[in-house]
């Protein structure tokens, strides 16, 4: 196999940090996987990993510390119980996010997400695009994840098994953060595969490797971009009415009932994560989801026993939301990520045990750099290592910046450049 890195990024891997070291990416439609899957997945971070998960806040798995001669295993026993990473790195549509499961309207959204990920996964004609290509689907606006996609999709209405969605596109963090625009509004379902395949041809059409939508909705405006969307000409198709049984994996009966389970930072052990596996299968069908939040959801059978299933839970050692969890989302930071600049989980540890208590009804994030993988900006308070500065004996150390979300669109700056020490006084009263 070639060492070239950025070759199996369209595989869902990235170098660590650590020389000789490779995290496997692996893409779930709106962060469902199944008990039998989540045994496989903790099987291979105890085979060939260091028996850690990282559940990111785009409801995908990441198993560190990986080495190249077992990446092409790592593949075949996921493959073997339907996984794949196909497109979770790299130039490519990555997993389709979806943080409204357990709502009303969960069936709808679910199958579409895995309809989009069945289309757009692997397809040669939509790999190798400028740069990574972002689609959420939302029941509502109020998280304001749907600015944050290069296709955001919100349920604008259901009637009679048909379903309309508003269009939202060119949004993204990172460096240059730019809210996504409503594209259309009230799309019906049949016409949602076309018009994404028209913003990807546009996209790829128009924009130089290394660059996202948002950078060409920047350069020429966006009625310009909306006119070379909408005169494209796969933009009108409508493809026939999807009929069979319904795409649904969780059990989304108005009587089921979400139970979350809070994981701290994202990170859980390979025996945790079969446990949850074991818990979901006598309580939930069989299945879970990783939110948005890198937490886990349980959608329970009608007739669990919660009793059992939080008995179940604290055996397993893992917290329960009835412990009263505090949400902080959190990216591997420079523990394991190649463009991490501070310690990300470390800097967690130390702000949640110092955090009060009316903290906990806020949502907290940080990203160990600036591509901000974990929204800071759409959090309640997000911290973004935005730099590192340079000690008189050479140190390098991580600087920070504070955002403040408390109206729709993006937290706004607070505080900018402050060392961890200075982070961690101004933290208890924000
Ligand atoms: S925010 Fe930066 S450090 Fe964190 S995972 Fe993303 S790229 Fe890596």
């Amino acid at each position: 196999m070639s060492s070239a890195a950025s070759e199996y990024r369209l595989d869902g891997i990235y170098k660590q940090r650590q020389s000789g070291f490779f995290m496997q990416r692996i893409k779930l439609a709106a962060g469902v996987i199944s008990s039998a899957q989540a045994r496989a997945v903790s099987d291979v971070a105890e085979q060939y990993g260091k028996n850690s998960l990282h559940l990111t806040s785009r409801g995908s798995i990441e198993i560190h510390w990986l080495c190249e001669h077992d990446l092409v295993s790592v593949k075949r026993e996921l493959a073997k119980v339907g996984l794949t990473s196909r497109g979770a790195c790299g130039g490519a549509v990555r997993g389709i996010t979806c943080d409204s499961l357990g709502s009303a309207a969960s069936s709808a959204i679910e199958s579409l997400s895995h309809r989009l990920h069945r289309h757009f996964t692997g397809n040669p004609r939509f790999e190798r695009l400028p740069k990574k290509f972002k689609i959420g689907i939302e029941t509502d606006v109020a998280g304001g994840r749907h600015l944050i996609q290069d296709a955001g999709l919100v349920l604008a209405r259901q009637e009679g098994g048909h379903a309309w969605y508003d269009i939202w596109i060119a949004g993204g963090l990172g460096h240059a953060p730019r809210p996504g625009f409503l594209l259309s509004e009230a799309v019906p379902e049949e016409r949602i595969i076309p018009i994404i395949e028209t913003i990807l041809n546009v996209y790829s059409g128009n924009v130089p490797p290394g660059k996202r939508l948002k950078h060409l909705a920047s350069e020429i405006g966006e009625e310009r971009l909306r006119t070379l969307i909408e005169n494209h000409p796969g933009y009108n198709e409508e493809l026939p009415p999807v009929t069979g049984l319904p795409d649904v994996v969780t059990l989304t009966s108005s009587a089921s009932r979400q139970v979350v389970i809070p994981i701290f930072a994202g990170a859980i052990t390979a025996d945790q994560f079969r446990g949850i596996a074991s818990i979901a299968e006598r309580h939930a069908g069989g299945v879970f989801v990783i939110s948005a939040n890198q937490d886990i959801a349980l959608l329970l059978d009608p007739s669990a026993d919660h009793a059992a299933m939080y008995e179940e839970l604290a055996l397993s050692g893992i917290p329960s939301a009835a412990d009263g969890g505090l949400t902080l989302r959190v990216c591997p930071g420079s523990h394991e990520c190649i463009m991490g600049l501070a310690p990300t989980r470390d800097v967690a540890e130390r702000l949640a045990a110092i955090l009060p208590e009316k903290s906990h009804r806020m949502v907290w994030a940080i990203s160990g750099c600036p591509n901000s993988c974990t929204r800071p900006q759409l959090a309640d308070v997000g911290i973004v290592a935005s730099r590192q500065a340079t000690g008189s004996g050479g140190e390098r150390t991580p600087r920070y910046d504070i955002y403040r979300r408390t109206e729709d669109g993006f937290g706004k700056t607070i505080y900018e450049g402050l060392d961890c020490a200075d982070l961690l006084s101004v933290i208890p009263g924000i």
